[in-house]
């Protein structure tokens, strides 16, 4: 399958890769990159950690093997195992990626083997001691040559997770983080998948990524369909802490998760929240690890059904049974969003999220929508009404038409300001005193 379209005007070339693998560009046909190739192979480059939506078609499969490659050839060397692991989900993938490997690379001297079940396990014991670069496999496989031949991903440079939702999806959970335990600490990780909303890619994307940046293609509003998405207008906080307690006391879960924009925040819903008799506990970066370690147990056991949590705080949370989400602030984008609902929603689940949103977050809900390309659902609580009720007009965008009047500052008519004669001839030539008023005022 062709790539549908290319956004991007820039070539390979300005991407800045090896010439050995323009020729093979070059020699495969492909004119210009493709979306997905434009904006991860210069993250790829510069050694960021990345997690990218993009599905099969996108060019993803040349968007990280051509700057893995780059380093590849650039950075020789002489260390023992190997350099990249890819691992896809199915056989199919394995070899398709593992073709198109062998293609980038055949002006180089760029090594690469592929480890799939179904093949002689002796021969590829075999093959991973005669240290190819890259290695392309099936994540079973791999972990069971793993057992004997542990020592071969020591040395690891790229790990490379290609339809991590799909890997998942079939099982392959477990078999991934052994290997990622295995491998480097001090390696980059790419992670791709077509979705950025599965929950257990938002999950591995916090075990196996560092710092990394989110590329989300236009692949964002697929994948959710699990997971009910509301919003519920609020007047402000006090009606916002309203909506919250009604939602906690009334809707049905396992377990609900609420995001707030800042700390203080998160510290101050939580006693409003326990005087409802809510098992309620707070999760954010202010805490310390001991006892941000002790509330996730609290969580994960059910002593503790609630967590107020700032986004950074959440990011490592790994907790099975979350079927609420609610955003007590709008997030600031929509990437955050993303990570945000994606905690709830498994593959076999369903979950609800509900954005309380204020006068001053209706734009930046508008835009996480036309980003996901979704509409959230008006939802309204009865007895809990807003007297807010949207923008009176709305932008083709979604957001308001009425744009916030700047305040003009206030013209004050001008004193008539006496200068003594004395001071006459001083005025231009003297300055005034730090610790003292300016002249005029000095005059008055
Ligand atoms: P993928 O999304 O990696 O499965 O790639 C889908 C198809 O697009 C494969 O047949 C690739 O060879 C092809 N392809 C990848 N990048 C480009 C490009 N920049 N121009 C034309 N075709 C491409």
């Amino acid at each position: 399958m062709q790539p549908t379209s290319i956004e991007s005007p820039s070539s390979f070339f300005d991407l800045a890769l090896h010439e050995q693998l323009l020729k093979a560009v070059d020699k495969i046909g492909y004119k210009a990159p493709t979306p997905v190739q434009c904006q991860s192979i210069p993250s790829i480059l510069a050694d960021k950690d990345l997690l990218v939506s993009a599905e099969t078609g996108s060019g993803k499969t040349a968007a990280f093997l051509l700057p893995t490659i780059h380093h590849l050839i650039e950075r020789p060397s002489n260390k023992i195992g190997l350099r990249v692991l890819i691992l896809a989900p199915t056989r199919e993938l394995a070899q398709q990626t593992f073709g198109q490997c062998q293609q980038f690379s055949q002006f180089s001297d760029v090594t690469s083997a592929l480890i799939t079940g179904g093949e002689d396990f002796k021969k590829q014991q075999t093959q991973l001691r005669k240290n190819p670069e890259i290695v392309v496999a099936t994540p079973g496989r791999f972990l069971e040559l793993l057992v004997q031949e542990s020592a071969v991903v020591r040395n690891l440079e790229v790990l490379i997770l290609d339809e991590a939702d799909r890997m998942l999806d079939m099982g392959f959970s477990e078999d991934v983080l052994s290997i990622v335990d295995q491998c480097n600490k001090q390696r980059q990780t790419l992670l791709f998948s077509a979705t950025l909303t599965h929950y257990g890619v938002i999950k591995m994307a916090d075990k196996v990524l560092k710092n990394h940046k989110t590329i989300a293609l236009n692949t964002l509003h697929d994948g959710h369909d699990n997971i009910k998405q509301q919003m519920i207008l609020a007047d402000d906080y006090a009606h916002k802490s309203k909506l919250l307690a009604w939602l906690l006391l009334n809707e049905t879960y396992d377990k609900a998760l609420i995001f707030t924009n800042t700390r203080i925040k998160a510290d101050e819903l939580r006693g409003p929240l326990r005087g409802e008799r809510l098992r309620v506990g707070v999760l954010h970066g202010d805490m310390d690890q001991k006892d941000r370690n002790r509330m996730m147990e609290l969580f994960r056991d059910g002593t503790v059904n609630i967590v107020v949590a700032t986004d950074l705080a959440a990011r490592g949370l790994d907790v099975k049974g979350i079927n609420l989400v609610i955003n007590y602030d709008v997030p600031r984008n929509g990437i955050d969003y993303i990570h945000r609902i994606g905690r709830t929603g498994r593959a076999d689940e369903t979950g609800l999220t509900v954005a309380l949103v204020n006068s001053t977050e209706w734009n930046i809900i508008s835009g996480i929508a036309r980003f996901l390309k979704q509409q959230f659902e008006r939802r309204i609580i009865k007895g809990l009404e807003s007297r807010y009720n949207g923008p009176k007009k709305v932008k083709a965008s979604g957001k308001s038409a009425i744009a916030k009047k700047k305040e003009e500052p206030k013209k004050v008519p001008a004193k008539k300001v006496k200068v003594r004669e004395r001071d006459k001839k001083n005025i231009g030539k003297r300055r005034v005193p730090s610790n003292k008023a300016p002249v005029s005022e000095v005059l008055e």
